[in-house]
C-alpha cells in the first residue's frame, strides 16, 4: 500500500516520504485501516520500484479493498449520508514542528490507528465517518485523495490558513490561459512543464503549464519558487527527486496519449509584484503526483 500511519506522530505518511528519512524505523508504521504492522519497503533512493508498505491486514481491514475502491472512486461517488465514506482519508493538515519521540512503553502491541485529534466533530457526518478521518503532516496524502476520489470532493478538509473546508473548495487549478490574482489561500495545482527546473543555492524554480498565452502559446507561465536556502541536503534531494521522477514519467507517458500528467500541488503565496510567481518555503507544502485528474460534470 502507498501510505501508512506513523505511530509516533499519529499522521498518515505517504511511502514516498520515506525518501526524506535518513534512517527509516521499520517498527514505526501501522496500517491506516486495521492497525496491523506496516513494513516500509523499497525506500532506498536507488531502488527501481517506488517505496511502499507491506502489511498483513486484519480480516475486517478496509484498506485491503482500497485499490479496488480507487478504481471505483474514479467512476462514481463512494460516500453516502448513511454510511459516510468507505475508507480512511486525511481530513486535516497538521504541521508539527518538533517531532518528539515517545514510545510510551508499549511492549510491541500495535495500537488502533489514532483518530483525528481535536477539531470539531462534523455536524452532518455519522460516527463511522468521524472514525475514518485522519490527519496528514504534508499535503501529499491529501493531494492523492483529491485525485483518487473525484466524485467525493465534498469530504471535509481542514488546512491551516485556508478558509474553505471541503476538498472541492480547498484545491484550485491555476488558470491555463490567464494570469489571475488569487486572493484566497488554496492548495493550487497545475501540470508541470517539461523544462528542467531552475536550481540555485537559494531556490528551486518550477515552471507550470498555465499563465498568459498568445495564440495558445504560453508566453508568461506561472512559476513556483521553492526557497530551499536553509534546508538540509536530504530535504532538497527529496523534493527535487520527486519532481524529477514525475517529470520523466510525464515525458515518457506523452507518447501513449493518455491524460496522465505530472501535477504540482502547493500551498504558497503569490508574489505581490509578479502574478506569475508563487513562493513556497516548506517542503511539506509542495508535492508532485503523476496521474490523471478527473473533473466530474455533475
Ligand atoms: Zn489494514
Amino acid at each position: 500500500m502507498e501510505s501508512a500511519i506513523d505511530m509516533v506522530t499519529g499522521e498518515i505518511i505517504d511511502a514516498e516520504q520515506l525518501w526524506l528519512i535518513e534512517s527509516v524505523d521499520k517498527e514505526r508504521y501501522i496500517c491506516r485501516g486495521c492497525g496491523a504492522k506496516a513494513v516500509p519497503a523499497s525506500f532506498q533512493p536507488e531502488n527501481v520500484v517506488r517505496p511502499y508498505f507491506r502489511s498483513t491486514h486484519n480480516a475486517d481491514c478496509d484498506v485491503t479493498g482500497e485499490a479496488k475502491l480507487i478504481v471505483r472512486g474514479r467512476q462514481e461517488k463512494l460516500g453516502s449520508k448513511l454510511t459516510g465514506f468507505p475508507a480512511p482519508y486525511p481530513s486535516k493538515l497538521v504541521l508539527v514542528d518538533d517531532r518528539v519521540v515517545d514510545d510510551g512503553g508499549s511492549g510491541g502491541e500495535y495500537p488502533v490507528p489514532p483518530r483525528t485529534r481535536g477539531g470539531p466533530r462534523g455536524r452532518d457526518s455519522g460516527p463511522s465517518d468521524i472514525q475514518r478521518k485522519r490527519s496528514a503532516g504534508t499535503i501529499r496524502p491529501i493531494s492523492r485523495t483529491f485525485i483518487n476520489y473525484p466524485y467525493d470532493r465534498y469530504l471535509d478538509l481542514n488546512v491551516p490558513g485556508v478558509d474553505a473546508k471541503t476538498y472541492g473548495q480547498v484545491f484550485k487549478k491555476l488558470k491555463w490561459d490567464e494570469l489571475v490574482s488569487y486572493t484566497d489561500k488554496k492548495i493550487f495545482y497545475a501540470a508541470m512543464r517539461w523544462s528542467v527546473p531552475l536550481r540555485t543555492d537559494d531556490y528551486l524554480e518550477v515552471s507550470l503549464d498555465g499563465g498568459e498565452r498568445e495564440a495558445k502559446k504560453l508566453v508568461r507561465p506561472y512559476r513556483v519558487r521553492v526557497a530551499w536556502g536553509g534546508w538540509s541536503k536530504s530535504k532538497r534531494t527529496y523534493v527535487s527527486n520527486e519532481l524529477e521522477v514525475a517529470r520523466k514519467d510525464a515525458i515518457s507517458e506523452a507518447e501513449k496519449k493518455t491524460n496522465k500528467k505530472a501535477y504540482l500541488f502547493f500551498l504558497g503565496r503569490q508574489d505581490h509584484d509578479d502574478l506569475t510567481l508563487f513562493h513556497v518555503t516548506d517542503h511539506r507544502l509542495i508535492c508532485c503526483l503523476f496521474d490523471e485528474i478527473i473533473w466530474p460534470k455533475f
